[in-house]
Formats: structure tokens, C-alpha cells, sequence
């Protein structure tokens, strides 16, 4: 297998790089890269050029424009990166027989029901971001190219900025926090999208048919508050100073923070058809929580 991987450096794709590594050569990309090698998004002709010039057999692609809010504003940038290069990237894959794999959202339903969303219901976004990753699915799956879309939800990671890691760092600091209590789905750790890419990867070899959209969360429900509580309650069975006890953590409606982009209320995955298809068992979200805490601890105080 000769993968190009995109967009390296954010929390998937930081950890798609140790995932991948051991399936074949591995050339990760991300916005900017030495000896005039493009993976910027919203360079297409570049990023075309280097794909020829690559030859990957597999693109992964973990690149986007994941600033929800500022999305609304800034359309044609997120069109472009979410939208338009993973219409290009599909028309090379189609073009060089290659697999495409890529990443999508929750956000593309528009979170009514109490039901985990399946893959085939009907995508309504209710964001320019869902909007623009629904765009980004519509033109791979249109291009007839071998692909696997995974459709993910609320991703933290030890790097980068996250729901996981603004919590922990209040809880520590503040004596008390409001959080909302209405949109519910699951937290799912970077790690475990990686793996289970790597999983996929590898069974496509022995498994000509596997192809096509999956979700992949991890198992169960939260609302933020109540992932802000397991925190708070991790963080004190780990012996972690904190100010904001589970019991200080106030639940409050989405009306309460109003915020530019519209966000679903139901935020839920069903991931039985992956579960199927590959023959795994996804974790518990709090699975992997917990662990993420721990290893933050690990090297933040590495007196311990
Ligand atoms: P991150 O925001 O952590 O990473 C996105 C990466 O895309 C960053 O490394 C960023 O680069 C890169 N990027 C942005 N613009 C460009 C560009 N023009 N050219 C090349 N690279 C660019 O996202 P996640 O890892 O969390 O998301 C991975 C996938 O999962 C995405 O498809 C996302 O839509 C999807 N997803 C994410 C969710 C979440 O909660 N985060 C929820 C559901 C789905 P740089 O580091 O330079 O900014």
C-alpha cells in the first residue's frame, strides 16, 4: 500500500500517522510541506499535481474546515476545503484506481429524533459546515471512485483544541460551570478513528467489496453536561486538583449559549454496519475519556 495521508497534523490525522505507518509507505502532508509538495486544500491544481506525482494507491484524507462557527461566515473557504478538494481528490482516486478515504460529520443531519442516526437517513444539515461536509460526501460518492466516508462525531484528541481539553482545564480553574444538557451523542477519541481506518485499510485488501459510508463512534450517549461531569469525576479518581466538582456543574438548554452556527440536538451515531462490515466491537465512549485523561496527566506531571 502506498498512502498518501492529508492534513497530518490535525487531531486525526496527528494520529492516522502512527496508524497507518506500519500498512506500507506512508507520505504524510499537511497545509504547508518542504520541496514544493502540496497538501494545502485550496490549492487544487498543486494538490492534483502531487497526487499524480505520488501515485498513492490510497488517499486519506483527514484534512478540513472544522471551525463550525466561523464557517458561517467564511463560506467559500469551507466550501473549498470540504467541498471542492474532496471532489478532486475523488476524480484522482477514480482516475488512478485508487481508494479514497475521508471524514465526515454528524452535522450533516439536522438532529431531530431521539433515534441514532443510519447511514442511509436523510442528511438535512442545519450549518454551512454540515452543509459544505455533506457537499464533500455527495461529490466522492458521484464520482463512482472506491471510497470509505466515515462519519464521526464530538473527536477529542491529547492534541489540539477540544471540548475534552477546554473541560479540564475550567474544572480545574473554576468553581462552578454551566454546561448544556440537551444535544446528546459520543464522544469519539482520534485514536479510535485511526485504528479503526487502519482496520478498514487492511481488510480491503482481502475484501474487494468493502467500500462505501459508515458511521464510526463510540458506543453509548452523553450530553456535554454529562460528559463534563465524567470528567470532573475522572479527574478527582485520579487524585487532580479541581474547583468544579461534578455537583458544580450546572446543566443548561442550547438557548442558553446562543453561538452563530445551529447545532443539532441529536447528535447520535449508529455504527452497526461498521461494526458488522469489519467485525469489531467499538468501546464505550468513556473508554476512551478516561484514558485520554490519564495520558494527559501522564505527561503534564511527569513527576508522578
Ligand atoms: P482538526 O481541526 O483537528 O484538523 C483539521 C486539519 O485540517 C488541520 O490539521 C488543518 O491544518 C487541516 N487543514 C485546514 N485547512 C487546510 C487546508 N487548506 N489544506 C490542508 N489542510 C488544512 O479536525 P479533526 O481531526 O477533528 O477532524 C478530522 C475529520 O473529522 C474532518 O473531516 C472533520 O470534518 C471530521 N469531524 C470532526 C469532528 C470534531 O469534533 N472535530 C466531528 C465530526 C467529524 P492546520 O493544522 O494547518 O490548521
Amino acid at each position: 500500500m502506498k498512502i498518501l495521508l492529508l492534513g497530518k497534523n490535525g487531531q486525526v490525522g496527528w494520529e492516522l500517522q502512527r496508524a497507518l505507518a506500519p500498512l506500507g509507505t506512508l507520505v504524510s502532508l499537511g497545509r504547508k510541506n518542504p520541496n514544493g509538495i502540496c497538501g494545502d486544500l485550496t490549492k487544487l491544481d498543486d494538490l492534483r499535481a502531487t497526487i499524480r506525482d505520488v501515485k498513492p494507491t490510497v488517499i486519506v484524507n483527514a484534512a478540513a474546515y472544522t471551525a463550525v462557527d466561523r464557517a458561517e461566515e467564511d463560506r467559500d473557504l469551507a466550501n473549498l476545503i470540504n467541498a471542492e478538494a474532496p471532489a478532486l481528490l475523488a476524480e484522482e482516486a477514480q482516475a488512478q484506481a485508487a481508494l479514497l478515504v475521508h471524514y465526515s460529520t454528524d452535522y450533516i443531519f439536522d438532529g431531530s429524533g431521539n433515534r441514532p442516526w443510519r447511514e442511509q437517513d436523510l442528511a438535512a444539515p442545519i450549518n454551512y459546515y454540515g452543509a459544505t461536509k455533506l457537499a464533500g460526501e455527495s461529490a466522492i460518492r458521484s464520482t463512482g471512485c472506491r471510497h470509505l466516508i466515515f462519519r464521526t462525531s464530538w473527536v477529542y484528541a491529547a492534541r489540539g483544541s477540544n471540548f475534552l481539553g477546554t473541560m479540564t482545564k475550567l474544572i480545574e480553574e473554576r468553581d462552578s460551570l454551566k454546561v448544556i444538557d440537551d444535544q446528546v451523542g459520543a464522544p469519539t477519541g482520534a485514536e479510535l478513528i485511526a485504528d479503526v481506518t487502519a482496520i478498514a485499510l487492511r481488510q480491503t485488501q482481502q475484501d474487494s467489496e468493502l467500500a462505501g459510508l459508515f458511521n464510526l463512534v463510540a458506543t453509548g450517549e452523553t450530553s456535554w453536561h454529562g460528559y463534563a461531569q465524567f470528567v470532573a469525576d475522572c479527574l478527582q479518581r485520579q487524585n487532580v486538583p479541581i474547583q468544579a466538582t461534578p455537583d458544580r456543574i450546572e446543566p443548561v438548554p442550547t438557548t442558553a449559549w446562543p453561538t452563530p452556527a445551529k447545532r443539532p440536538l441529536n447528535s447520535r451515531l449508529d455504527s452497526t454496519k461498521l461494526e458488522n462490515s469489519l467485525k469489531l466491537q467499538l468501546p464505550a465512549w468513556q473508554t476512551g475519556v478516561e484514558r485520554s485523561l490519564a495520558e494527559r496527566r501522564k505527561f503534564t506531571k511527569p513527576q508522578d
